[in-house]
Protein backbone atom coordinates (compact mmCIF):
# COMPACT_ATOMS: atom_id res chain seq x y z
CA UNK A 1 0.00 0.00 0.00
CA UNK A 2 1.34 3.26 -0.34
CA UNK A 3 -1.61 5.98 0.72
CA UNK A 4 -2.43 7.08 4.05
CA UNK A 5 -5.84 7.14 3.41
CA UNK A 6 -8.02 3.90 1.98
CA UNK A 7 -11.50 4.02 1.66
CA UNK A 8 -13.61 1.62 3.55
CA UNK A 9 -17.65 0.68 4.56
CA UNK A 10 -19.16 -0.43 7.85
CA UNK A 11 -22.65 -1.65 7.75
CA UNK A 12 -23.77 0.95 10.18
CA UNK A 13 -21.14 4.06 8.84
CA UNK A 14 -21.10 4.00 5.37
CA UNK A 15 -18.45 4.75 3.47
CA UNK A 16 -15.71 6.59 5.18
CA UNK A 17 -11.74 7.52 4.47
CA UNK A 18 -9.30 5.46 7.52
CA UNK A 19 -6.39 6.88 7.98
CA UNK A 20 -3.35 4.75 7.71
CA UNK A 21 -0.45 6.66 8.70
CA UNK A 22 1.40 7.35 11.95
CA UNK A 23 -0.13 9.96 13.42
CA UNK A 24 3.13 12.28 14.26
CA UNK A 25 2.99 16.46 15.01
CA UNK A 26 -0.81 16.65 13.21
CA UNK A 27 -0.18 14.72 10.01
CA UNK A 28 -0.34 11.32 9.15
CA UNK A 29 3.06 9.78 7.36
CA UNK A 30 4.39 6.83 6.55
CA UNK A 31 6.65 4.62 8.71
CA UNK A 32 10.42 5.37 8.38
CA UNK A 33 10.77 1.73 7.33
CA UNK A 34 8.26 1.73 4.94
CA UNK A 35 6.55 -1.52 6.97
CA UNK A 36 2.61 -1.69 6.82
CA UNK A 37 0.51 -4.76 8.23
CA UNK A 38 -2.52 -6.06 8.04
CA UNK A 39 -5.45 -5.32 9.80
CA UNK A 40 -8.13 -8.29 10.19
CA UNK A 41 -12.06 -8.35 10.40
CA UNK A 42 -12.68 -10.97 13.60
CA UNK A 43 -16.04 -11.68 12.50
CA UNK A 44 -14.97 -12.77 8.76
CA UNK A 45 -11.14 -13.46 8.64
CA UNK A 46 -10.69 -11.57 5.98
CA UNK A 47 -8.39 -8.46 5.93
CA UNK A 48 -10.00 -5.06 6.09
CA UNK A 49 -6.50 -2.93 5.68
CA UNK A 50 -2.66 -2.54 6.08
CA UNK A 51 -1.46 0.18 8.29
CA UNK A 52 1.91 1.76 8.69
CA UNK A 53 3.64 0.27 10.89
CA UNK A 54 6.02 2.31 13.47
CA UNK A 55 9.78 0.95 14.34
CA UNK A 56 12.08 2.47 16.76
CA UNK A 57 12.82 5.47 14.18
CA UNK A 58 9.13 6.22 14.11
CA UNK A 59 9.17 6.16 17.82
CA UNK A 60 12.22 8.33 17.68
CA UNK A 61 10.51 10.98 15.71
CA UNK A 62 7.37 10.69 17.29
CA UNK A 63 8.93 11.15 21.00
CA UNK A 64 10.97 14.34 19.94
CA UNK A 65 7.94 15.95 18.55
CA UNK A 66 6.25 15.25 21.52
CA UNK A 67 9.43 16.65 23.51
CA UNK A 68 9.43 19.65 21.21
CA UNK A 69 5.37 20.09 21.60
CA UNK A 70 6.29 19.94 25.36
CA UNK A 71 9.03 22.29 25.81
CA UNK A 72 7.53 24.72 23.29
CA UNK A 73 4.01 25.76 23.04
CA UNK A 74 2.63 23.22 24.90
CA UNK A 75 4.08 24.55 27.78
CA UNK A 76 3.20 28.25 28.01
CA UNK A 77 -0.77 26.65 27.19
CA UNK A 78 -2.75 28.05 30.08
CA UNK A 79 -4.71 25.36 32.00
CA UNK A 80 -7.99 26.63 31.24
CA UNK A 81 -7.28 26.29 26.96
CA UNK A 82 -6.22 23.02 27.69
CA UNK A 83 -9.68 22.08 29.66
CA UNK A 84 -10.97 23.75 26.49
CA UNK A 85 -9.29 21.86 23.94
CA UNK A 86 -9.98 18.90 25.15
CA UNK A 87 -13.92 19.70 25.52
CA UNK A 88 -13.90 20.42 22.06
CA UNK A 89 -12.39 17.16 21.36
CA UNK A 90 -15.04 15.68 23.63
CA UNK A 91 -17.47 17.41 21.49
CA UNK A 92 -16.14 16.12 18.33
CA UNK A 93 -16.53 12.80 19.58
CA UNK A 94 -20.16 12.50 20.20
CA UNK A 95 -20.58 14.34 16.69
CA UNK A 96 -18.24 11.21 15.05
CA UNK A 97 -20.68 9.14 17.91
CA UNK A 98 -21.57 6.50 14.94
CA UNK A 99 -18.78 6.79 12.34
CA UNK A 100 -16.49 6.30 16.04
CA UNK A 101 -18.54 2.87 17.33
CA UNK A 102 -18.70 1.64 13.90
CA UNK A 103 -14.92 1.43 13.16
CA UNK A 104 -14.49 0.04 16.48
CA UNK A 105 -17.15 -2.60 15.84
CA UNK A 106 -15.54 -3.32 12.07
CA UNK A 107 -12.37 -3.96 14.29
CA UNK A 108 -12.50 -5.19 17.39
CA UNK A 109 -16.01 -7.33 17.03
CA UNK A 110 -17.83 -6.02 19.51
CA UNK A 111 -21.25 -5.51 19.30
CA UNK A 112 -22.39 -1.90 17.92
CA UNK A 113 -24.54 -1.47 20.77
CA UNK A 114 -21.86 -1.92 22.83
CA UNK A 115 -19.41 -0.05 20.60
CA UNK A 116 -21.73 3.06 21.22
CA UNK A 117 -21.67 2.94 25.07
CA UNK A 118 -18.02 2.62 25.10
CA UNK A 119 -17.97 5.91 23.06
CA UNK A 120 -20.22 7.58 24.84
CA UNK A 121 -18.18 6.49 28.11
CA UNK A 122 -14.95 8.40 25.99
CA UNK A 123 -17.03 11.54 25.62
CA UNK A 124 -17.78 11.62 29.06
CA UNK A 125 -14.13 11.09 29.96
CA UNK A 126 -12.49 13.33 27.75
CA UNK A 127 -15.09 15.70 29.10
CA UNK A 128 -14.61 15.17 32.72
CA UNK A 129 -10.88 16.14 32.35
CA UNK A 130 -11.33 18.93 30.20
CA UNK A 131 -12.89 19.86 33.37
CA UNK A 132 -10.56 19.26 35.39
CA UNK A 133 -7.09 21.07 33.68
CA UNK A 134 -7.84 24.32 35.28
CA UNK A 135 -8.30 22.90 38.87
CA UNK A 136 -4.56 21.21 39.62
CA UNK A 137 -3.47 23.07 42.61
CA UNK A 138 -0.64 22.91 44.57
CA UNK A 139 -0.50 24.45 48.46
CA UNK A 140 1.70 26.79 50.54
CA UNK A 141 2.79 25.09 53.48
CA UNK A 142 4.15 26.77 56.81
CA UNK A 143 7.17 25.77 57.51
CA UNK A 144 9.26 28.74 59.47
CA UNK A 145 8.66 32.32 60.01
CA UNK A 146 12.00 32.86 57.75
CA UNK A 147 10.65 30.77 54.39
CA UNK A 148 7.91 31.07 52.21
CA UNK A 149 7.41 27.26 50.93
CA UNK A 150 4.78 26.16 47.99
CA UNK A 151 4.03 22.46 46.36
CA UNK A 152 3.83 22.73 42.94
CA UNK A 153 1.82 20.48 40.62
CA UNK A 154 4.14 19.84 37.40
CA UNK A 155 3.30 18.18 34.40
CA UNK A 156 5.64 14.58 33.90
CA UNK A 157 6.73 15.36 30.45
CA UNK A 158 7.08 13.32 27.39
CA UNK A 159 4.18 10.11 28.19
CA UNK A 160 4.64 7.06 25.76
CA UNK A 161 1.36 5.33 26.18
CA UNK A 162 0.26 1.53 25.29
CA UNK A 163 -3.26 -0.03 24.80
CA UNK A 164 -4.59 -2.98 24.73
CA UNK A 165 -7.24 -4.29 21.68
CA UNK A 166 -10.25 -4.85 24.13
CA UNK A 167 -11.72 -1.17 24.67
CA UNK A 168 -9.39 0.69 21.62
CA UNK A 169 -10.27 3.80 22.13
CA UNK A 170 -12.29 4.06 25.55
CA UNK A 171 -8.37 3.16 26.78
CA UNK A 172 -7.71 5.89 24.21
CA UNK A 173 -9.57 8.70 25.82
CA UNK A 174 -8.31 7.05 29.43
CA UNK A 175 -5.05 7.68 28.54
CA UNK A 176 -4.95 10.95 26.76
CA UNK A 177 -7.46 12.77 28.84
CA UNK A 178 -5.73 12.95 32.17
CA UNK A 179 -2.14 13.04 30.53
CA UNK A 180 -3.08 16.23 28.52
CA UNK A 181 -5.22 17.79 31.25
CA UNK A 182 -2.03 18.16 33.50
CA UNK A 183 -0.11 19.23 30.73
CA UNK A 184 1.86 16.50 29.22
CA UNK A 185 2.17 15.65 25.64
CA UNK A 186 1.69 11.91 24.33
CA UNK A 187 2.90 9.33 22.03
CA UNK A 188 0.37 6.75 22.31
CA UNK A 189 0.49 2.74 20.27
CA UNK A 190 -2.08 1.05 19.65
CA UNK A 191 -2.78 -2.29 20.06
CA UNK A 192 -1.52 -3.96 16.91
CA UNK A 193 -5.34 -6.31 16.68
CA UNK A 194 -7.22 -2.58 16.64
CA UNK A 195 -5.30 0.22 15.14
CA UNK A 196 -8.28 1.51 13.11
CA UNK A 197 -10.39 3.46 15.65
CA UNK A 198 -7.38 5.42 17.39
CA UNK A 199 -6.49 7.06 14.03
CA UNK A 200 -9.82 8.30 13.10
CA UNK A 201 -10.00 9.64 16.35
CA UNK A 202 -6.62 11.37 16.40
CA UNK A 203 -7.76 13.14 13.14
CA UNK A 204 -9.80 14.89 15.83
CA UNK A 205 -7.19 16.04 17.89
CA UNK A 206 -6.19 18.25 14.87
CA UNK A 207 -9.56 19.31 14.52
CA UNK A 208 -10.11 20.17 17.98
CA UNK A 209 -7.21 22.59 17.39
CA UNK A 210 -3.82 20.98 20.00
CA UNK A 211 -0.84 22.46 18.94
CA UNK A 212 0.94 19.60 16.53
CA UNK A 213 3.16 17.09 18.74
CA UNK A 214 0.93 17.25 21.59
CA UNK A 215 -0.95 14.03 21.13
CA UNK A 216 0.44 11.73 18.80
CA UNK A 217 -1.06 8.56 17.62
CA UNK A 218 1.11 5.18 15.93
CA UNK A 219 0.33 1.57 14.92
CA UNK A 220 2.89 -1.23 15.84
CA UNK A 221 4.13 -4.04 17.40
CA UNK A 222 4.44 -4.83 21.15
CA UNK A 223 7.95 -6.09 20.92
CA UNK A 224 8.76 -3.21 18.21
CA UNK A 225 7.44 0.33 18.87
CA UNK A 226 6.12 -0.84 22.48
CA UNK A 227 9.45 -2.01 23.54
CA UNK A 228 11.03 1.19 21.94
CA UNK A 229 8.99 3.18 23.78
CA UNK A 230 9.29 1.92 27.51
CA UNK A 231 12.89 1.79 26.73
CA UNK A 232 13.31 5.38 25.67
CA UNK A 233 15.49 7.52 27.33
CA UNK A 234 13.42 10.55 26.80
CA UNK A 235 10.30 9.71 27.20
CA UNK A 236 9.54 10.71 31.42
CA UNK A 237 6.28 8.43 31.73
CA UNK A 238 5.09 5.14 30.14
CA UNK A 239 0.92 4.51 30.95
CA UNK A 240 0.18 0.50 30.14
CA UNK A 241 -3.17 -1.69 30.08
CA UNK A 242 -2.61 -4.91 28.92
CA UNK A 243 -1.52 -8.42 30.34
CA UNK A 244 0.43 -9.22 33.55
CA UNK A 245 3.77 -11.00 31.73
CA UNK A 246 3.88 -7.95 29.55
CA UNK A 247 3.51 -5.32 32.60
CA UNK A 248 6.42 -6.63 34.30
CA UNK A 249 8.43 -6.36 31.25
CA UNK A 250 7.55 -2.93 30.82
CA UNK A 251 8.58 -2.20 34.75
CA UNK A 252 12.08 -3.83 33.89
CA UNK A 253 12.54 -1.61 30.59
CA UNK A 254 11.89 1.44 32.86
CA UNK A 255 14.43 0.28 35.16
CA UNK A 256 16.73 -0.50 32.80
CA UNK A 257 16.86 2.53 30.92
CA UNK A 258 15.98 6.17 32.67
CA UNK A 259 14.11 4.71 35.54
CA UNK A 260 10.48 6.54 34.07
CA UNK A 261 7.52 6.51 36.00
CA UNK A 262 5.20 3.69 35.27
CA UNK A 263 1.54 2.89 35.92
CA UNK A 264 0.46 -0.19 34.89
CA UNK A 265 -3.43 -1.52 34.59
CA UNK A 266 -2.61 -5.28 34.10
CA UNK A 267 -4.37 -8.41 34.60
CA UNK A 268 -7.41 -10.25 36.72
CA UNK A 269 -9.49 -12.88 37.55
CA UNK A 270 -12.10 -11.04 39.72
CA UNK A 271 -14.79 -13.16 41.96
CA UNK A 272 -18.34 -12.62 41.69
CA UNK A 273 -20.08 -13.67 45.04
CA UNK A 274 -24.30 -14.55 45.19
CA UNK A 275 -25.05 -14.56 48.33
CA UNK A 276 -28.48 -16.45 49.14
CA UNK A 277 -30.34 -13.45 49.86
CA UNK A 278 -29.89 -11.76 47.05
CA UNK A 279 -32.40 -10.73 44.21
CA UNK A 280 -31.50 -13.81 41.85
CA UNK A 281 -33.04 -12.17 39.14
CA UNK A 282 -30.56 -8.92 39.38
CA UNK A 283 -28.01 -11.08 40.42
CA UNK A 284 -28.25 -13.83 37.23
CA UNK A 285 -28.06 -10.80 34.93
CA UNK A 286 -25.57 -9.00 36.17
CA UNK A 287 -23.18 -12.07 36.49
CA UNK A 288 -24.37 -13.00 32.93
CA UNK A 289 -22.99 -9.58 32.07
CA UNK A 290 -19.94 -9.56 34.31
CA UNK A 291 -18.34 -12.21 32.22
CA UNK A 292 -19.92 -12.36 28.51
CA UNK A 293 -19.96 -8.60 28.22
CA UNK A 294 -17.07 -7.84 25.56
CA UNK A 295 -16.65 -11.74 24.85
CA UNK A 296 -15.30 -11.86 28.33
CA UNK A 297 -12.18 -9.66 27.26
CA UNK A 298 -12.34 -7.59 30.30
CA UNK A 299 -9.66 -7.33 32.74
CA UNK A 300 -12.74 -6.99 35.33
CA UNK A 301 -14.24 -10.09 33.81
CA UNK A 302 -16.25 -11.58 36.70
CA UNK A 303 -14.77 -15.06 35.67
CA UNK A 304 -14.90 -16.65 39.54
CA UNK A 305 -18.10 -17.28 40.46
CA UNK A 306 -19.45 -18.48 43.91
CA UNK A 307 -22.74 -18.84 44.64
CA UNK A 308 -23.88 -19.55 48.37
CA UNK A 309 -25.15 -23.24 48.77
CA UNK A 310 -28.53 -22.72 49.42
CA UNK A 311 -29.63 -20.82 46.14
CA UNK A 312 -26.64 -22.69 44.07
CA UNK A 313 -28.38 -25.50 41.99
CA UNK A 314 -31.90 -23.01 41.19
CA UNK A 315 -28.51 -20.20 40.15
CA UNK A 316 -26.75 -22.74 38.13
CA UNK A 317 -30.04 -23.45 35.74
CA UNK A 318 -31.20 -20.22 36.04
CA UNK A 319 -27.72 -18.37 34.97
CA UNK A 320 -27.19 -21.17 32.22
CA UNK A 321 -31.27 -20.49 30.90
CA UNK A 322 -30.03 -16.69 30.71
CA UNK A 323 -26.58 -17.26 29.25
CA UNK A 324 -28.56 -19.26 26.26
CA UNK A 325 -30.42 -16.18 25.47
CA UNK A 326 -27.39 -14.04 24.96
CA UNK A 327 -27.32 -13.91 20.94
CA UNK A 328 -23.48 -14.63 19.89
CA UNK A 329 -22.87 -13.59 16.12
CA UNK A 330 -22.29 -10.29 13.48
CA UNK A 331 -21.36 -7.60 15.46
CA UNK A 332 -23.39 -4.84 13.14
CA UNK A 333 -26.45 -6.93 14.15
CA UNK A 334 -29.01 -4.90 16.05
CA UNK A 335 -29.80 -7.53 18.83
CA UNK A 336 -26.23 -8.61 18.83
CA UNK A 337 -24.94 -9.21 22.17
CA UNK A 338 -21.43 -11.01 22.03
CA UNK A 339 -19.18 -10.47 18.58
CA UNK A 340 -16.32 -12.57 17.87
CA UNK A 341 -13.08 -12.98 20.05
CA UNK A 342 -10.33 -10.41 18.57
CA UNK A 343 -8.04 -12.69 17.00
CA UNK A 344 -7.03 -15.81 15.68
CA UNK A 345 -4.32 -15.59 18.46
CA UNK A 346 -6.63 -15.44 21.29
CA UNK A 347 -9.46 -17.83 19.66
CA UNK A 348 -6.64 -20.25 20.31
CA UNK A 349 -5.68 -19.18 23.36
CA UNK A 350 -9.41 -19.08 24.83
CA UNK A 351 -10.12 -22.54 23.68
CA UNK A 352 -6.63 -23.99 25.27
CA UNK A 353 -8.12 -22.99 28.11
CA UNK A 354 -11.74 -25.08 27.38
CA UNK A 355 -9.97 -27.96 26.52
CA UNK A 356 -8.09 -27.97 29.97
CA UNK A 357 -10.79 -27.18 31.96
CA UNK A 358 -12.61 -30.26 30.50
CA UNK A 359 -9.29 -32.51 30.42
CA UNK A 360 -8.61 -31.20 34.48
CA UNK A 361 -12.42 -33.11 34.95
CA UNK A 362 -14.29 -29.34 35.44
CA UNK A 363 -17.93 -30.00 33.81
CA UNK A 364 -19.41 -27.91 30.46
CA UNK A 365 -22.41 -26.79 32.09
CA UNK A 366 -23.33 -24.72 28.77
CA UNK A 367 -20.88 -24.05 25.53
CA UNK A 368 -17.15 -25.17 25.16
CA UNK A 369 -17.43 -24.99 21.68
CA UNK A 370 -16.79 -22.61 18.24
CA UNK A 371 -19.72 -21.12 16.73
CA UNK A 372 -20.14 -21.40 13.56
CA UNK A 373 -17.15 -21.83 10.75
CA UNK A 374 -16.24 -18.27 10.07
CA UNK A 375 -14.78 -15.73 12.75
CA UNK A 376 -13.46 -16.32 15.84
CA UNK A 377 -16.79 -16.65 18.02
CA UNK A 378 -16.88 -18.82 20.86
CA UNK A 379 -20.11 -19.80 22.77
CA UNK A 380 -20.64 -18.73 26.04
CA UNK A 381 -19.09 -21.32 28.46
CA UNK A 382 -20.02 -22.06 31.82
CA UNK A 383 -18.15 -24.50 34.22
CA UNK A 384 -19.00 -26.24 37.42
CA UNK A 385 -17.32 -29.06 39.27
CA UNK A 386 -13.94 -26.53 39.31
CA UNK A 387 -11.20 -26.82 41.97
CA UNK A 388 -9.40 -23.47 43.30
CA UNK A 389 -5.87 -25.10 41.69
CA UNK A 390 -7.06 -25.85 38.12
CA UNK A 391 -5.29 -23.33 35.54
CA UNK A 392 -9.69 -22.00 34.60
CA UNK A 393 -9.73 -20.89 38.35
CA UNK A 394 -6.54 -19.51 38.42
CA UNK A 395 -5.37 -17.79 35.42
CA UNK A 396 -6.99 -14.74 33.64
CA UNK A 397 -8.51 -16.46 30.28
CA UNK A 398 -10.03 -13.19 28.41
CA UNK A 399 -13.40 -15.11 26.86
CA UNK A 400 -15.98 -15.74 27.32
CA UNK A 401 -15.92 -18.65 29.86
CA UNK A 402 -16.52 -18.54 33.76
CA UNK A 403 -16.25 -21.38 36.23
CA UNK A 404 -19.16 -21.52 39.29
CA UNK A 405 -18.80 -22.83 42.78
CA UNK A 406 -20.66 -23.35 45.86
CA UNK A 407 -19.25 -21.99 49.28
CA UNK A 408 -21.33 -21.68 52.62
CA UNK A 409 -20.38 -19.29 54.92
CA UNK A 410 -18.90 -15.42 54.60
CA UNK A 411 -15.61 -16.25 55.70
CA UNK A 412 -15.11 -18.88 53.47
CA UNK A 413 -16.00 -17.15 50.36
CA UNK A 414 -13.82 -14.12 51.53
CA UNK A 415 -11.27 -15.81 51.74
CA UNK A 416 -11.41 -18.19 48.71
CA UNK A 417 -11.69 -14.81 46.95
CA UNK A 418 -8.87 -13.50 47.79
CA UNK A 419 -6.61 -16.58 47.28
CA UNK A 420 -5.53 -14.71 43.90
CA UNK A 421 -2.66 -13.26 42.61
CA UNK A 422 -4.88 -10.66 41.10
CA UNK A 423 -7.13 -7.71 42.67
CA UNK A 424 -8.22 -5.98 39.83
CA UNK A 425 -12.51 -6.26 40.76
CA UNK A 426 -14.72 -8.10 42.38
CA UNK A 427 -18.65 -8.11 43.02
CA UNK A 428 -21.29 -9.14 45.93
CA UNK A 429 -25.09 -9.53 45.42
CA UNK A 430 -27.00 -9.80 48.55
CA UNK A 431 -29.73 -7.73 50.34
CA UNK A 432 -27.83 -7.22 53.93
CA UNK A 433 -26.08 -3.98 54.17
CA UNK A 434 -23.66 -5.35 56.60
CA UNK A 435 -22.62 -8.19 54.40
CA UNK A 436 -22.12 -5.89 51.51
CA UNK A 437 -19.96 -3.91 53.30
CA UNK A 438 -18.12 -6.57 55.21
CA UNK A 439 -17.08 -8.21 52.20
CA UNK A 440 -16.54 -5.05 49.86
CA UNK A 441 -14.30 -3.98 52.59
CA UNK A 442 -12.54 -7.68 53.19
CA UNK A 443 -11.73 -8.00 49.65
CA UNK A 444 -8.30 -6.97 48.48
CA UNK A 445 -9.28 -5.49 45.02
CA UNK A 446 -9.24 -2.25 43.77
CA UNK A 447 -13.18 -2.35 42.60
CA UNK A 448 -16.08 -3.57 44.35
CA UNK A 449 -19.42 -3.74 42.98
CA UNK A 450 -22.58 -4.82 44.83
CA UNK A 451 -25.64 -5.64 43.05
CA UNK A 452 -23.85 -4.79 39.87
CA UNK A 453 -21.03 -5.45 37.52
CA UNK A 454 -18.79 -3.52 35.23
CA UNK A 455 -20.37 -0.53 36.22
CA UNK A 456 -17.36 2.17 35.57
CA UNK A 457 -17.34 5.69 35.37
CA UNK A 458 -14.91 7.96 34.63
CA UNK A 459 -14.95 9.88 38.38
CA UNK A 460 -14.14 6.64 40.10
CA UNK A 461 -10.66 5.48 40.28
CA UNK A 462 -9.89 1.98 38.23
CA UNK A 463 -7.21 0.01 39.13
CA UNK A 464 -5.44 -2.88 40.75
CA UNK A 465 -4.43 -4.75 43.97
CA UNK A 466 -1.51 -6.88 43.82
CA UNK A 467 -0.57 -8.16 40.14
CA UNK A 468 -2.95 -6.12 38.72
CA UNK A 469 -1.25 -3.08 38.71
CA UNK A 470 -0.09 -0.03 39.98
CA UNK A 471 -1.73 3.07 40.14
CA UNK A 472 -5.13 3.97 39.29
CA UNK A 473 -6.84 5.46 36.20
CA UNK A 474 -10.18 7.96 35.68
CA UNK A 475 -11.39 10.00 38.37
CA UNK A 476 -8.69 12.54 40.38
CA UNK A 477 -6.61 9.64 41.01
CA UNK A 478 -5.84 9.46 37.65
CA UNK A 479 -4.06 12.76 37.81
CA UNK A 480 -1.46 11.35 40.43
CA UNK A 481 -0.10 9.56 37.34
CA UNK A 482 0.77 12.44 34.83
CA UNK A 483 2.38 15.17 37.87
CA UNK A 484 5.40 16.02 39.66
CA UNK A 485 5.13 17.46 42.99
CA UNK A 486 8.01 20.39 43.24
CA UNK A 487 8.84 22.03 46.61
CA UNK A 488 9.78 25.35 46.36
CA UNK A 489 11.24 27.24 49.57
CA UNK A 490 12.02 31.18 49.41
CA UNK A 491 13.98 32.70 52.25
CA UNK A 492 12.35 35.50 53.23
CA UNK A 493 14.54 38.61 55.19
CA UNK A 494 18.17 38.65 55.66
CA UNK A 495 18.84 36.29 57.91
CA UNK A 496 22.43 34.75 57.13
CA UNK A 497 23.18 30.33 57.27
CA UNK A 498 25.70 30.43 59.68
P1 LIG B 1 -2.53 -9.39 24.84
O1 LIG B 1 -1.67 -10.51 25.34
O2 LIG B 1 -3.89 -9.50 25.37
O3 LIG B 1 -2.45 -9.13 23.38
P2 LIG B 1 -0.56 -7.54 25.57
O4 LIG B 1 -0.26 -7.21 26.98
O5 LIG B 1 0.37 -8.44 24.84
O6 LIG B 1 -2.00 -8.10 25.57
O7 LIG B 1 -0.73 -6.22 24.69
C1 LIG B 1 -1.16 -4.98 25.17
C2 LIG B 1 -0.34 -3.90 24.53
O8 LIG B 1 1.02 -4.08 24.89
C3 LIG B 1 -0.36 -3.89 23.00
O9 LIG B 1 -0.37 -2.54 22.54
C4 LIG B 1 0.95 -4.55 22.65
O10 LIG B 1 1.46 -4.16 21.39
C5 LIG B 1 1.84 -4.04 23.75
N1 LIG B 1 3.04 -4.86 24.00
C6 LIG B 1 3.19 -6.19 23.84
N2 LIG B 1 4.44 -6.57 24.15
C7 LIG B 1 5.11 -5.45 24.53
C8 LIG B 1 6.44 -5.18 24.98
N3 LIG B 1 7.35 -6.14 25.09
N4 LIG B 1 6.77 -3.91 25.28
C9 LIG B 1 5.85 -2.91 25.19
N5 LIG B 1 4.60 -3.10 24.77
C10 LIG B 1 4.21 -4.35 24.44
Amino acid sequence: MSGLFVELKTPHSGKYMQPTGLFINNEFVKGVDGKTFEVINPSTEKVITSVHEATEKDVDIAVSAARKAFDGPWRKETPENRGKLLVKLADLFEKNLDLLAAVESLDNGKAISMAKADIGMCVGCLRYYGGWADKITGKVIDTTPDTFNYIRKEPVGVCGQIIPWNFPLLMWAWKIGPAVACGNTVVLKMAEQTPLGGLVAAQLIKEAGFPPGVVNVISGFGKIAGAALTSHIDVDKVAFTGSTVVGRTVLRAAASSNLKKVTLELGGKSPNIVFEDADIDNAISWVNFGIFFNSGQCCCAGSRIYVQEGIYDKFVQRFKERALKNVVGDPFARDTFQGPLVSQVQFDRVMSYIKAGKDAGAKVEIGGKRKGEKGYFIEPTIFSNVSEEMSIMQEEIFGPVCSISKFKTKDEVIAVANKSNYGLAAAVHTKNLNTAIDVSNALRTGTVWVNTYNTLHHQMPFGGYKESGIGRELGEAALDNYLQTKSVTIRLGNALFV
